[in-house]
C-alpha cells in the first residue's frame, strides 16, 4: 500500500522564524515561500482513504489550512513537549465530524501529561461540551511493538532525547525520528531496510537534547536508508546553504514537502512483535 507524508511543520519548537531574532535566516524565512520558513514538527500519513498524523504542534491550525488537513482519523505522539502536544484541541471540529471519537496513540508518559494538559477534555465528571471526542490509548511500551490501524503497522521505536526516553515511529518503509540525542541500542536493528528515514537535525553545534548535523549524518551512515530527511531544525541551518553540503540522498525537510513511499506491508516484520 503506498502512502503519502507531508511535512506540516519541520522546525524547531521556537520555529523559525525565531521571536525576536534578526538573524539572515530569520529574515529569509519571513518571505514567502521561503524553504527557511519551519512552523513546529509534525508530519500528516494519507494511506487508503485515511489521514494519521504524528504530532499537532501549537501550529496546527495554520498547518491544517495550508495542507487543507479535512478530517483526521488518527494520531501518533512522540512526546509530551509543547511544540508536540499544544494543537490537540484544535482537533475538535474534525472529531465532530467523525463517528466514533477520534483515537489518539501516546506512550505512558506522554498520555499523562496529555490528560493533565487537557484536562477538561478527558474528565468523565462535568466535562466541556464541545470538548475534543477523542479517545487516548496507551501505546505498548517495548522496542518494535506495533499498533495497527488502517493496514499500517505503527511500531514504538525508543529515541534518547536528553533525559528521557521517548517514542519514534516506523511505519512500513518510513520512519520519523524527532527530538533526538540519540537512538536507544535496541533501535538499531528495528530501522534497518528503510526507503526513508526522517531524523531530528537541530543545529550545526552540538545540544544536550537533539542529535545536531554530523551527529545525524554519523547515524544515516549507520542505518543506510535509500534516503534521508532532517527535520526540527533551527534558524542555525539555511536550506540552501546547508543541502549544499549534504549527500545527494540527505535532504533537508520544509514545510509541504510531500514523500510517497510503501507503508505496507511492513519491512522488518520479523523484528515486529
Ligand atoms: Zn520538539
Ligand atoms: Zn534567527
Ligand atoms: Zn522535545
Amino acid at each position: 500500500m503506498r502512502a503519502t507524508l507531508t511535512f506540516l511543520g519541520s522546525g524547531t519548537s521556537m520555529g523559525v522564524p525565531t521571536l525576536g531574532c534578526p538573524c539572515a535566516v530569520c529574515r529569509d524565512a519571513a518571505e514567502p515561500g521561503s524553504k527557511n520558513r519551519r512552523t513546529r514538527p509534525s508530519v500528516r500519513l494519507e494511506f487508503g482513504g485515511h489521514t494519521v498524523l504524528i504530532d499537532t504542534g501549537p501550529d496546527f491550525h495554520a498547518q491544517a489550512l495550508r495542507e487543507n488537513v479535512t478530517r483526521v482519523d488518527a494520531v501518533f505522539y512522540t512526546h509530551h513537549h509543547a511544540d508536540h502536544i499544544l494543537g490537540m484541541d484544535d482537533l475538535r471540529p474534525l472529531t465532530f465530524k467523525n463517528t466514533a471519537d477520534l483515537p489518539l496513540y501516546a506512550d505512558e508518559a506522554t498520555a499523562a501529561v496529555i490528560r493533565r494538559v487537557f484536562d477538561y477534555t478527558f474528565r468523565t465528571v462535568d466535562r466541556y461540551p464541545t470538548s475534543a471526542r477523542v479517545e487516548l490509548h496507551t501505546l505498548p511500551q517495548e522496542a518494535g511493538a506495533y499498533v495497527a490501524v488502517f493496514g499500517a503497522h505503527f511500531q514504538r521505536i525508543p529515541v534518547i532525547h536528553g533525559r528521557e526516553i521517548i517514542t519514534g515511529y516506523r511505519f512500513g518503509s518510513a520512519a520519523y525520528i524527532t527530538d533526538m540525542s540519540d537512538l536507544a541500542p535496541e533501535s538499531i536493528a528495528l530501522l534497518q531496510g528503510l526507503d526513508i528515514l526522517i531524523l531530528d537535525a537541530l543545529r550545526r553545534e552540538p545540544h544536550p537534547s537533539h542529535s545536531h548535523l554530523d551527529n545525524s549524518i554519523r547515524l544515516v551512515e549507520l542505518l543506510k536508508p535509500k534516503r534521508a530527511y532532517f527535520t526540527h531544525m533551527s534558524h542555525d541551518l539555511d536550506h540552501e546553504a546547508t543541502e549544499a553540503i549534504l549527500p545527494p540522498h540527505i535532504r533537508l525537510a520544509y514545510d509541504g514537502l510531500q514523500l510517497d513511499f510503501d507503508i505496507a506491508p511492513t519491512v522488518n516484520s520479523e523484528a515486529a512483535r
